[in-house]
């Protein structure tokens, strides 16, 4: 699109601050059932997870943890293998050998430094070994304490598309969200977009005639 459509486009939308809430609203009702796709029963496990869901998919996920959290139970059973025998049992997640790695590395330190829990705050998440600014936000946002907002490769398409940042960079658009999206709302507001991208707004093809977005939306194809 040429700038002067898309500067034409941002003015017949309005302000993004007017908009956020809106989007926020219709969304929650078009997607009131947006979670988090993964399978856990404790914040172990699902700090386990979302290591694990780097590079596939949540559907894979599951099936090995299916099995491997009737094995592994607290942080010390990570360690009471020898890392080849980790290795073989998350090997379907891909990347096994760095995944058993960072996973043996952040039990030691869970250990060490928690008490054998799981840390709550951002600062202390991203200090486990594997455990990036992503993986430490999804993890604090499903413990009920977001800090930040998870952005992936859906939520930063349809960040652009519907005008809520101009930037390409992950933790440049979550600067821009954070100011933007009400705190109550930064939990929920990433599977929003995620299941709205899955099932609206495709990267390929959004669909447009079917959005409940379409007044609200610079980037329409109608
Ligand atoms: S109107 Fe189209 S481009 Fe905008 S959010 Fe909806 S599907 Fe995506």
């Amino acid at each position: 699109m040429a700038k002067s459509y898309v500067g034409e486009a941002r003015k017949r939308v309005g302000p993004k601050r007017a908009r956020i809430r809106p989007i926020v609203e219709r969304l929650a009702v078009e997607h009131a059932d947006a979670a988090i796709a993964l399978r856990f029963r404790s914040p172990l496990e699902l700090l386990v997870s979302v290591m694990l869901s780097a590079q596939t998919t949540d559907v894979n996920v599951n099936r090995v943890t299916t099995t491997l959290f009737e094995k592994y139970h607290r942080p010390e059973d990570y360690l009471a293998v020898p890392q080849e025998e980790l290795e073989r049992d998350i090997f379907a997640t891909g990347f096994y050998r760095q995944k058993a790695k960072s996973i043996r590395g952040t039990m030691r330190m869970l250990l060490d430094d928690f008490d054998g829990e799981v840390p709550r705050t951002l600062p202390e998440l991203v200090r486990l070994p594997g455990v990036a600014r992503k993986t430490a936000n999804v993890v604090a946002a499903e413990l009920g304490h977001a800090q930040g907002i998870v952005v992936d490769t859906h939520v930063r398409r349809l960040s652009q598309r519907l005008g809520l940042t101009k930037q390409e960079d992950p933790v440049k658009i979550e600067r821009d969200l954070i100011r933007l999206v009400p705190r109550a709302d930064w939990a929920r507001f990433p599977h929003l977009l995620i299941w709205h991208g899955r099932r609206v707004c495709d990267a390929r093809r959004p669909r447009c005639d079917d959005c409940v977005l379409v007044d609200l939306c610079p980037s329409r194809r109608v």
